[in-house]
């Protein structure tokens, strides 16, 4: 009988789904992809009945038994170590503390590997980038500011505790035109989540909307919530509203100058911005970038965008993210593969 095949499975637990990708034993992407609803504060219990239906979904689609599937990477939208998760985030307050990685590979019999949401996209951006093998840093804007980095040759590197590339809350010195550093979601001030994020989008809309100059603005008359109106934002933007505009250019800005830090301690090689700005239109990711790249040369040494030694050589490369919805799910069951292939 010949022997069974082998399948990695990779599970991006988010906080309203799981999504979930399945690699082979080649660590080739077979195609599979499937999306189940995730319930995370209901507990770890009532996710981890999600998790085997996403697998059993994996194996079916791909017309194959679960006990296939040898190995699983799961990513969790938490800082966590060794299985661990250190802090809930949008979790439920039981999954802090918990070795949620070992409890689920006990309960399914398959060895599990875990880290944070950042880490995995980080690690797929590079998985799909099979040209490339210099470090990657990952920034990703979204509800808060993420970030993972991929060491030259493909390791992550997630420091001792689990605990590196918390890009978001490396503080920044800008401050609000009433001369105070804004509140962030961790509870500290200045943090450059609270610039560059959704949360941010919000205060920094309700700032500006307050404002006697934004009277005429369609989104000050509008009757809807704040969260409604920073949805609308990037829409504004891409018709060349000056107050949208204004929004994201200090965003962009803001990012670029986190980014000169960052490059400066971490020299990656590239910096991938992801998130769901990745998925805005051509013509905004490209103005994004610029202003991205304002920060930057603000901020960053002009040796880390133009070689002094060869002209032509550009020493850090900037590309959006591209392996898009799927990229953590992917990143993950091609970590899978490596650690129990
Ligand atoms: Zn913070």
């Amino acid at each position: 009988m010949p022997e069974e095949k082998k399948y990695f499975a990779g599970l991006d637990i988010g906080g309203s789904t799981i999504k979930a990708a399945l690699v082979d034993a080649d660590g080739q992407s077979t195609g599979t992809f499937v999306e189940v609803k995730s319930h995370v504060k209901d507990g770890y219990e009532a996710t981890f009945g999600q998790m085997e239906e996403a697998l059993a979904q994996l194996a079916g689609n791909e017309g194959v038994e679960v006990s296939a599937i040898r190995g699983i990477g799961i990513d969790v939208p938490a800082p966590n170590c060794d299985g661990v998760i250190w802090t809930r985030a949008n979790l439920a307050q039981d999954w802090v503390g918990t070795n949620v990685r070992d409890k689920f590979s006990k309960r399914s019999g398959i060895p599990a590997y875990m880290t944070n949401d950042g880490n995995a996209a980080a690690l797929g951006e590079y998985a799909v980038r099979t040209n490339y093998d210099g470090g990657l840093m990952l920034v990703a804007p979204g509800t808060g500011l993420g970030g993972g980095l991929i060491l030259p040759g493909g390791k992550i590197y997630e420091g001792v505790n689990g605990l590196a590339l918390e890009v978001g809350h490396v503080s920044v010195p800008h401050r609000e035109e009433d001369g105070k550093l804004p509140k962030c979601s961790c509870g500290w001030k200045g943090c450059s989540e609270a610039w560059v994020s959704l949360m941010a989008l919000r205060r920094r809309l309700g700032i500006e909307l307050a404002k006697e100059k934004w009277a005429g603005h369609p989104l000050a008359s509008e009757d809807s919530s704040i969260e409604e109106k920073a949805f609308k934002l990037r829409d504004f933007a891409d018709e060349d509203d000056e107050l949208a505009i204004q929004i994201f250019q200090q965003q962009g800005q803001i990012l670029g100058y986190v980014l000169g830090d960052l490059v400066r301690v971490f020299d990656p090689g590239m910096v991938v911005v992801g998130g769901g700005l990745a998925e805005t239109s051509e013509k905004f990711r490209k103005r994004y970038m610029n202003w991205i790249m304002e920060g930057f040369e603000e901020r960053g040494w002009s040796i880390y965008r133009k070689s002094p030694i060869e002209s032509n050589k550009v020493t850090t490369l900037f590309e959006w993210a591209t392996g898009g919805d799927h990229a953590a799910s992917l990143g993950m069951g091609f970590v899978a593969n490596d650690l129990f292939g």
